[in-house]
């Protein structure tokens, strides 16, 4: 066989979609593994996406989207966001993921240094991997609940060849949001370094303690690439539908660098999504408040149960500390779901600082969401006072 490019042949597989793997060969387990809210898309917006393709929307779409949409992206960043932006600016991607790939494209050379949070969404490090980018991590703790960056560790670890320093508020894994104060100093060091940053928003209306501030609002525009989805918002995994907010020069060089690597995003999608921000808004509202009412869910049964966590601000994730098992994350995760049939995703798949906890998805059904977390507790209680009992006897 001729040779595969060693960069992408091995790029790291994703943690998360290994154990939707196992999951799915184990066959009956509950699924507290994926990102995705398992609620359908909103009617109205399939209906446009039906009546747009058979009005004839089934051609390409222009590199940086259809007009229509990035004005109508434009309306909801200044009204939903506090960010001023023309339509020339929104770059319409293929989701989410589609914009981080293409800003760190445009950002970084082979060699190229990128700060990454920790622990942080494993496509980052796949991202930076096969540009052959390095990866710096700074990692987020907690402090009296908050997320909390170490600004001194975060500038030891930067060095000449640093490009881009990579925020993700509200966060996956952990649901962290940061305040204004903490998003400029974020802002403050990355002018300090000259760096880029490449601000991960996609969670940005799903929220619940406080609003969400967007980097953009607070920091020099001009060093600054936002990326957004309709994904999550709007129960829009499928449509493969999100956006980029750069200054113009950015954005133009955005959509060259799109063009090789999809051309465009989906026609239909596009259409589906000017619904979604035109229609009615109450759906975002009616599934924030689900999600919210199944954090508080997942959250009490865990409180119950005597296990511990870190408490989220945004986003639908949990992330529960199992050190007192001292078991490994992954060695966890797989024995919850060969012995108690649930699934969940090791926290090292999200980093080193992941390591000790266990990610779960709180976007399932509540009767599902309970017994799965009701089982997880019976699992950590069970097996840490194994790790107890295997603790030499004092003295011996
Ligand atoms: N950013 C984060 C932090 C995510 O968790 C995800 C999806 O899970 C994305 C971006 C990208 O989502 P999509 O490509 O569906 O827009």
């Amino acid at each position: 066989m001729p040779q595969l490019a060693p960069a992408v042949a091995t790029t790291p597989h994703s943690g998360i979609r290994t154990m939707v793997g196992n999951v799915a060969r184990h066959g009956s387990a509950i699924s507290l593994v994926f990102g995705e809210p398992d609620f359908l898309t909103p009617s109205h917006i399939i209906d446009a996406a039906h009546a747009a393709a058979r009005g004839g929307r089934t051609k390409y779409a222009p590199s940086a989207g259809f007009l229509d949409l990035r004005e109508a992206i434009a309306d909801k960043l200044r009204v939903r966001n506090g960010v001023t932006a023309s339509a020339r600016e929104v770059i319409v991607t293929t989701g989410g993921t589609g914009g981080l790939f293409t800003s760190l494209l445009l950002l970084v050379q082979p060699g190229d240094e990128v700060l990454l949070p920790d622990p942080g969404w494993s496509n980052y490090a796949a991202i930076t991997h096969v540009l052959g980018a390095v990866n710096a991590f700074y990692p987020l703790r907690y402090r009296d609940g908050r997320p909390h960056i170490d600004f001194d560790l975060l500038e030891r670890t930067v060095t000449a060849r640093t490009r881009v320093l990579l925020v993700n508020s509200p966060g996956n894994p952990t649901g962290a949001m940061f305040d204004e104060a903490t998003l400029g100093e974020l802002a403050r060091f990355a002018e300090r370094h000259d760096l880029w940053i490449v601000s991960d928003e996609c969670y940005d209306e799903i929220v619940f303690s406080e609003p969400h501030v967007s980097m953009a609002a607070v920091a020099d525009r001009s060093r600054v690439i936002s990326v957004f989805t309709f994904s999550k918002t709007y129960a829009m995994t499928g449509w493969r539908v999100g956006y980029v907010v750069a200054p113009p020069a950015v954005a133009e060089a955005i959509e060259r660098a799109q063009e090789p690597v999809v051309s465009c995003a989906s026609s239909v999608s596009q259409a589906a999504a000017e619904a979604a921000l035109r229609g009615p808004q109450d759906v975002v509202a009616t599934m924030r408040e689900l999600f919210r009412e199944r954090l508080v869910l997942a959250q009490g049964v865990l409180r119950d149960g005597g296990v511990a966590f870190i408490p989220p601000q945004g986003a639908f994730y949990v992330m529960v500390d199992i050190t007192r098992t001292k078991m490994t994350s992954w060695d966890f995760a797989t024995r919850l779901l060969d012995e108690h049939g649930v699934g969940v995703v090791p926290g090292k798949a999200f980093g080193e600082g992941g390591e000790g906890y266990v990610r779960i998805s709180t976007a399932t059904s509540p009767d599902l969401l309970t017994a799965g977390v009701e089982r997880l507790v019976a699992a950590v209680n069970e097996w840490s006072t194994d790790a107890m009992a295997s603790l030499p006897a004092e003295g011996s």
